[in-house]
Formats: C-alpha cells, sequence, structure tokens
C-alpha cells in the first residue's frame, strides 16, 4: 500500500525526515492480554516413558512427586495468595500429561480449581498434555469438569522427526488432537520444539503453516537443547546429533514469528525458563538469556524491510509505536547495521504514541 498523507486516516508524523509520502504497516502481534499465571508442575506425572529430549524437572525447578503433594501445595499456596489479596491467577497444569493423569486426579485438580474459581481467584485453567492423550470423550469430559485450555505437545509435523524423537504419535495425532480440544469447546494451545534430530529451518517453517492452519490461541516455540541426563545426550556425546546453532535458530524462528502472528496466535514464549539447573545441564544448543527479545528484534526487522523493499529499497526515516523503543534496534543494538542497510538509524527513526508505522520516501 503506498499512500499519500491526503488518503490516509493515519498520521503523518512530521517529525520524520521524507517527502511526506510513504507507507502506514502494522505490526501482526495480536494483543496480549494481561494475566498472571498461576504454574502447578505435575512433573512426569502421565507419562508413557521419557522422550528423547525431555528434562521437566530441570525446566520448570520442580522434581517429580506424588500427586497428593502437588494438590496440597497447590491449595495451601492458593489459599493463601487470596488471604493476602493477590490474583486473580489463571491456573496451569504443566510438567506431565495431565489429561493421562491417573483417575480420578484430573478431576480432583480440576475440582479444586473450580472452588478458587468461585471465590473469584482464578479465572481459568489450562493443561499441557500430549495430542495422543486426548480424546474427544475425555476433553468433553475435562471441559465440564472447569479446564479451559489445552496446551498440545506437537513438536513438529514431520513423521520422520517425530519417529526420531520416539514420540510414539505422528502429525496426524497433532492436527486430530488440536480439532478435537477445539470441537470441546476448549482453547488450543501449540507447542514446537524446532532443531529435533532430522529436523531443518525448512521443516520449521512448514510446521508454523500448519500451526497457522489450527488458528491456535497461543504458541510457545522451545528450540531444542541438549540437556545433560536425557537420552538425547548420549546421542550427542556419540556424535549422532548436532543442535541447531544460535544464528541459525535467531533467524529461523524470526521468520516464523509473523506467519504465526498473522494466525492470530499469540507466542507466549520463545525458549525455556532460565532456571537456575536447567542452564547448569544444558550441554549444547542455542542458548541466550535474551533469545526472545532477539527473536522479536529479526522478525521485526523482517518486516520492516518488507515494507521498504516495498517501497523501492530505501527509507528516509520511520515512526514506530513507542511500544517497540526498546526491542527495535535489538540486543545490544545488533540489528543496527541491518538497519543502516534499509537507510534507517537512530537518527530518523523516531519512537511515538501510535498504532501503526509510518515508513517515510525518499525524496527522489
Ligand atoms: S515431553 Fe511430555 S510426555 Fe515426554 S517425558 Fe516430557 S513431559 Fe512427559
Amino acid at each position: 500500500m503506498f499512500v499519500s498523507p491526503s488518503c490516509q486516516e493515519s498520521v503523518v508524523p512530521a517529525t520524520v525526515p521524507g517527502c511526506g509520502r510513504g507507507r502506514f504497516f502494522r505490526h501482526p502481534e495480536p494483543e496480549t492480554p494481561r494475566s498472571r499465571v498461576w504454574p502447578v508442575f505435575v512433573t512426569f506425572h502421565g507419562c508413557p516413558g521419557r522422550c528423547l529430549f525431555c528434562a521437566q524437572h530441570l525446566q520448570s525447578g520442580h522434581a517429580a512427586q506424588p500427586l497428593s503433594r502437588v494438590l496440597a501445595a497447590m491449595t495451601t499456596g492458593l489459599e493463601a495468595a487470596g488471604r493476602q489479596g493477590r490474583g486473580p491467577y489463571e491456573l496451569a497444569f504443566y510438567g506431565g500429561v495431565f489429561t493421562a493423569l491417573p483417575e480420578p486426579w484430573p478431576q480432583r485438580f480440576l475440582e479444586a480449581a473450580g472452588r478458587f474459581r468461585d471465590a473469584g481467584l482464578v479465572t481459568r485453567v489450562r493443561c499441557s498434555t500430549r495430542p495422543d492423550a486426548c480424546s474427544p470423550g475425555l476433553l468433553a469430559r475435562l471441559a465440564g469438569a472447569g479446564l479451559d485450555m489445552v496446551e498440545l505437545g506437537a513438536q513438529t509435523f514431520d513423521d520422520a522427526v517425530l519417529r526420531a524423537a520416539g514420540r510414539g504419535h505422528d502429525a496426524a495425532a497433532v492436527r486430530r488432537g488440536a480439532a478435537d480440544v477445539i470441537r470441546a469447546g476448549l482453547g488450543l494451545g501449540l507447542q514446537l520444539l524446532p532443531g529435533l534430530p532430522g529436523h531443518t529451518p525448512q521443516d520449521l517453517a512448514r510446521d508454523a503453516a500448519e500451526t497457522a492452519a489450527l488458528a491456535p490461541e497461543i504458541v510457545r516455540l522451545h528450540p531444542c537443547l541438549v540437556v545433560d541426563g536425557t537420552p538425547l545426550a548420549g546421542l550427542y556425546r556419540e556424535g549422532r546429533y548436532v543442535p541447531w546453532d544460535l544464528d541459525t535458530t535467531l533467524w529461523a524462528l524470526a521468520d516464523v514469528l509473523p506467519v504465526l502472528w498473522r494466525a492470530g496466535a499469540r507466542v507466549a514464549r520463545i525458549g525455556l525458563c532460565p532456571e537456575p539447573a536447567l542452564q547448569a545441564a544444558v550441554l549444547a544448543g542455542p542458548v541466550h538469556p535474551a533469545l526472545g527479545a532477539r527473536v522479536r528484534a529479526r522478525a521485526l526487522w523482517r518486516l520492516v524491510a518488507d515494507e521498504v523493499r516495498a517501497m523501492g529499497g530505501f527509507a528516509a526515516g520511520l515512526a514506530a509505536p513507542r511500544r517497540f523503543a526498546g526491542e527495535f534496534f535489538g540486543h545490544a543494538g545488533e540489528m543496527r547495521p541491518a538497519y543502516a542497510a534499509l537507510g534507517l538509524d537512530r537518527g530518523n527513526v523516531r519512537f511515538e504514541d501510535r498504532a501503526d508505522f509510518f515508513l517515510a520516501a525518499r525524496e527522489v
């Protein structure tokens, strides 16, 4: 869309250099509703075995413990939060396969969650699970018991990669599981694990397209790490697995973010939480403390670069929404050379109270 100021509702900023002509565009990221999550870790409960890459106890910082203790800690913690006037929270069951917990535990957890919902402390309940552990009947029952959202550990839609990872299900199970979650009236989340053995950035691009087609509410991107004590660490030590390097990972993830955003998905997490025990156990893989911010900055640069290209290849200036000021030039300014190649630098990029971007054309 090449526009002149007179035909636009959006405001052409006087502060941006250029000839007053240019392009308006919006960042495709969906609005992120503010909510506080109260995580409950059912570490390794319901798992049919130990997946190749998985170190849930280190990722979450919570060792496996009896479900009775998990429930008691959840109840005590939420009661204390209620007394202190904190909350409300989204209650989230992570770290295992919630829908495959032995009976009657899913029901027991949801009944307890329901009591806190009645008291106004819990607004929503979600869980993570495997795609092959959520039959339509079970989902309907859990939805009726108060579950609102299911996050499926899809990992990838590539059957060969799923086989090599010993996941025990194929991509058809992911598609079926996602459709069943939606049919049960539940919110859908999907978790992808780029960089598993045999998985390439091209595979990730296909995964993103498949994910977008399922229109999930949220997506998590957890690049594959080699964590000590996992079967994957054995393959790594034998030289049979090489993780993606950091640069490949940053750009591959940046490329898929707009695809997911345009499908209405919030990308709730990029990379694993920096739990100290996990950091100490990572043997190899694309880790960086600002991984998510670096990926987002690259995705934003791609969006701007596409607009500059559509305008003829060089910009005179840019007005951007203020909320992007922190991430625009990237971690430690690492995107500055890439922006300079588009004609943009700290001198002609302004951050303003506006919802859209305005890219000023260069005078000819
Ligand atoms: S990836 Fe999921 S199913 Fe596999 S071991 Fe970890 S928690 Fe269990």
